[in-house]
């Protein structure tokens, strides 16, 4: 027996199961208990309180801080046949007072509302008209000084308890410490509070992180790898953002910039086409994101590193929320290092935090372990297994004898005086013919082309390795000069060894990665292309009701009917994500678009799955008789009848009466009423003299069943 709960969660959502501890928090908020909900973006937060606010009767009450976010949820809501509404400033007076009608009249479950609408004082009165089920406060991060996304409208949030103290209050976030979630319970007077904490893994989102030398041209390649595929470039500054589209549209990518310059109209405009999948490719700033619950972004490059792991697991956590597999890529090198050593040194309120921040990116980015383990334990959180999901698990480094190298570089750097920068410094080694060198004399010094046979780009690697191994320091106060340390020191003149990893290591299982050069077979190209196909009548659906392309179904969703190929309402009601709201809309369109797919297929001769009888229905309803069908295609017609029995069992409409003659029917209809059906076929067929087949039998029982039982 399924729990009301499970049901709704199928009903509505199409969903089968739920996601760890979210039927926990259904159930006490129908226990009427306050709950705090801390949860990943993605980790499916929204269903915890709209669930139980279409099982409670009475309205729920959402707040949340930005329109767009309650925009996207209103849709979704909508889409799969929910009724919610919101009520905030994007709102004319007239709409205002349609959508306060329709909550008097009790036609709204949900309303979103933002903290300051809930607060005001008509609201108020507003509300002491309603039967409330519940408050849900969404992104409740923001009623904390310690959150990092204050705001000051959330702290008059505390009336609630006062005022509706029977009233259960659910607080979701995506991001609090400890320290925040206390916080939050006490600002908001939260009673006996369960805390359901969630793992903050995203599992399907791949971790890269790649040498920054060659940015354009190694992202042009990964784009080109993911056609049509929606993504984000995370830049550091305005300008490059803009250089970056400039480059991508010169590849015929589709892409757009978005930054804090842009005014606001243009920002939103921006941000709409990209969630309605127009425009791809979003290379932006920071500033980009807050606001946004697009769930099928397949990809996340950071051109420069964030400046620390909580921005880098924000941003790359925009990308699949729908639960696919979705790749980030970061790139690393010195060069962004400095500059953010720079902006620290320039405003240095908070340094040592800073530096401590930066230090802790530095040290995930050179990570020779599983990157997800350092990630998740950054934030407390505990990964038994290596994940297998990171550019080290798939590819360990190889590490070697590296003393030699390190010599050489520390070696010239006394030489040098400690007084050069890395470039330099590889420079001198490699013996490069430049003025600059000649100038200060340095071909004379003895370690002067000591590393000739090392390309610059692996001396950049190795340095970049002695750094983080605390064998060598930049001195970021003067220049960026390179300084060897006393670890350093030991290797010049203790005989303390040095491991390095391969830097041809590192090149291939970046190349690999990033080619992702492996040829699809026959049914891969089959099914991606008719992924493509069913993407494409999304995106004329959404556009038509003027929604986001996710809000028809969502990338798993398109993904589960590309590999199942349902072909009947009930077959598509069975795929995760297709709720009895969104068959009932959109089934007929999809199930069409893949039948018309599997036809061509079979045309062109690929043998794809339920292909036989999808050939056979389509030449019955173009008019084929059954014996010109069997000619055809070269079987029996008994074949063909089992065909179309079994497509008219499940759920297609078949013109029985062209199969079968009425009087045939009939005698069927009055066999069933004498000998039942309880022992199958037989006792019918003999019933009506052996003089009716099987076939016919066995289609005439579907009939009466369709038809009157
Ligand atoms: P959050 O608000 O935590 O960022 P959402 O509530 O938007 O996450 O959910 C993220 C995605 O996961 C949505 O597409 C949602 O429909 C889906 N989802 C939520 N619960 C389930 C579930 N039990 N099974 C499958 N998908 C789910
Ligand atoms: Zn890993």
């Amino acid at each position: 027996m399924l729990t009301e709960a499970q049901q709704v969660l199928k009903k509505y959502f199409g969903y089968d199961e739920f996601r760890p501890l979210q039927e926990e928090i259904i159930n006490d908020i129908l226990n009427k208990n306050d709950c705090l909900v801390l949860m990943p973006t993605g980790g499916g937060k929204s269903i915890t309180f709209q669930i139980p606010a279409v099982l409670k009767k009475g309205i729920a009450i959402v707040v949340s801080p930005l329109i767009s976010l309650m925009k996207d949820q209103v849709e979704s809501l909508r889409a799969v046949g929910i009724s919610a509404a919101f009520l905030n400033s994007s709102l004319s007076v007239d709409q205002q007072v349609a959508v306060e009608n329709d909550i008097i009249d009790g036609k709204i479950k949900l309303l979103y509302v933002s903290p300051e609408k809930l607060v005001s004082e008509s609201f108020i009165e507003f509300l002491k008209k309603l039967d409330i089920s519940l408050f849900a406060i969404d992104e409740a991060h923001c009623i904390s000084q310690w959150g990092h996304d204050f705001r000051p409208e959330y702290t008059e949030l505390k009336i609630l308890k006062d005022t509706y103290s029977e009233i259960p209050i659910v607080a979701l976030t995506a991001t609090a410490d400890k320290i925040t979630a206390r916080d939050i319970i006490k600002q908001l007077n939260l009673q006996n509070t369960k805390q359901y904490i969630a793992s903050f893994d995203r599992p399907n989102l791949s971790l890269n992180v790649v040498p920054g030398q060659n940015r354009k041209k190694k992202i042009i390649d990964f784009i080109k790898a993911r056609p049509n595929e929606s993504g984000i470039i995370y830049c550091l500054s305005r300008k490059s953002t803009e250089e970056m589209v400039k480059t991508l549209k010169k590849e015929g990518f589709k892409a757009d910039y978005y930054h804090a310059g842009l005014d606001s109209k243009k920002r939103s405009k921006v941000q709409d086409n990209f969630i309605k999948d127009k425009t791809p490719i979003i290379c932006a700033t920071i500033a980009f994101g807050m606001g946004i619950d697009k769930s099928n972004v397949r990809w996340v490059i950071h051109y420069n590193m964030p400046k620390n792991i909580e921005n880098y697991y924000q941003e790359i956590g925009r990308g699949g929320r729908d639960g696919v597999k979705t790749d980030t890529m970061m790139f690393y090198s010195l060069q962004d290092v400095m500059v953010y050593r720079r902006f620290i040194d320039e405003a240095p309120n908070n340094r040592e935090v800073e530096l401590s921040k930066l230090q802790r990116i530095q040290e995930f980015a050179e990570a020779q372990t599983c990157r997800r383990k350092i990630l998740l334990s950054y934030f407390g959180e505990h990964l038994e297994n290596d994940c297998g999901n990171c550019d080290v698990c798939q590819n360990p480094p190889q590490q070697f004898d590296g003393t030699i190298i390190a010599q050489k570089a520390l070696s010239a750097l006394y030489r040098l005086d400690q007084n050069v920068g890395v470039t330099m410094l590889i420079d001198v080694l490699r013996g490069a013919g430049k003025k600059e060198i000649f100038d200060k004399g340095y071909q004379n010094i003895k370690t002067f082309g000591a590393g000739k046979d090392i390309s610059f780009f692996d001396w950049h690697q190795y340095m970049l390795q002695l750094l983080n191994q605390g064998f060598i320091e930049i001195a970021y106060d003067q220049n960026n000069v390179v300084k060897v340390t006393d670890a350093g020191d030991k290797i010049l003149f203790n005989g303390k060894k040095v491991s390095l990893v391969h830097v041809h290591e590192i090149k291939k299982k970046n190349d690999q990665k990033l080619k992702d050069a492996k040829p699809l077979s026959k049914t891969k190209m089959i099914n991606n292309e008719l992924f493509d196909r069913l993407r494409e009548l999304r995106r004329i659906i959404a556009d038509s009701e003027a929604v986001p392309p996710y809000v028809v179904f969502n990338d798993a969703t398109l993904e589960a009917m590309t590999s199942l190929k349902p072909t009947t309402h009930d077959e598509l009601g069975k795929i995760s994500g297709v709720g009895e709201f969104k068959n009932n809309k959109y089934g007929s369109n999809f199930i069409g678009e893949i039948l018309k797919f599997i036809r061509e297929k079979s045309d062109e001769g690929s043998n794809i799955k339920g292909s036989t009888y999808v050939i056979t229905f389509e030449m019955f309803n173009d008019g084929f008789s059954i014996e010109e069908i069997a000619k055809k295609r070269s079987l029996s017609e008994a074949t063909i009848f089992g065909h179309l029995t079994k497509y008219y069992e499940e759920g297609h409409d078949i013109d029985v009466l062209k199969l079968i003659p009425e009087e045939e029917l009939k005698r069927i209809k009055k066999a069933i009423d004498e000998v039942g059906l309880e022992n199958g076929m037989k006792p019918l067929f003999f019933n009506m003299n052996e003089e009716i087949s099987y076939g016919k039998i066995r289609m005439g029982i579907t009939y009466w069943q369709k038809n009157i039982f």
